[in-house]
């Protein structure tokens, strides 16, 4: 039996596109656009960015938004088939996500059990809404992440584990560093060729599935 263990972005790698964005574009006011460009220059972290833009919106418009999610995000081909294949393997999949529960759950439907999906958390019990932070970074990460992965994998894998990240844009970049296989898209493909970070690409999950199926090769 292998020991492989495997790290899953979520907006961008098992959606089509980022929701995220595409919430904001929907749904709030311009002042959204400078808080992204905020966290991009990274003047402001992700967590602050994340939060501020949230506060945006007013907390009656959650049935809209997730109506409006459920209708426009798409889950990237073999995505299920690909769990289905990690399950006949017991090869352990995490979704880590800085995505909100409001949106990432009902994507991903039971197509993965819950308990092995780690995101943000929202309140709408106020005018605007609150994201809320379960998954913070501890004292080895300073990035104000939100949903820490670098943290995520420190707790959940242990030393001889061999350690899978999925992921497609800089959010993915310091759990990246530190796992054994990188298997990237978009923007993370170029991010690990500037720092000479090995790395699979792929598009779709097949694709992923093959490089998996590699892997179990060569450590059983
Ligand atoms: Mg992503
Ligand atoms: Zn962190």
């Amino acid at each position: 039996m292998s020991n492989i263990k495997i790290f899953c972005d979520f907006d961008g790698t098992i959606t089509n596109s980022d929701n995220i964005i595409a919430i904001m574009k929907q749904f709030a006011p311009p002042e959204w656009d400078a808080i992204k460009e905020d966290v991009l220059a990274q003047r402001i972290s992700i967590q602050e960015g994340v939060g501020k833009m949230f506060s945006l919106l007013p907390s009656n418009l959650k049935d809209q938004i997730i109506e409006f999610i459920l209708n426009h995000a798409k889950i990237r081909e073999g995505f299920s088939e690909f769990v289905q294949f990690t399950k006949e393997q017991n090869i352990p999949l995490y979704v880590v996500s800085g995505g909100i529960d409001f949106f990432v759950y009902p994507l991903l439907g039971d197509i993965i059990d819950v308990e092995n999906v780690y995101c943000n958390q929202s309140d709408f019990s106020k005018e605007r809404i609150t994201i809320t932070w379960p998954h913070t970074c501890d004292d080895q990460c300073h990035n104000e992440c939100g949903c820490c992965k670098p943290t995520l994998i420190r707790t959940l894998a242990n030393e001889d584990d061999v350690t899978v990240m999925i992921g497609d844009s800089i959010t993915d970049l310091q759990a990246a560093k530190m796992v054994d296989t990188v298997i990237a898209r978009d923007f993370l493909v170029k991010k690990c060729e500037e720092l000479n970070i090995p790395h699979q690409s792929f598009e779709t999950f097949y694709d992923v599935r093959k490089e998996i199926e590699k892997l179990v090769e060569v450590t059983t």
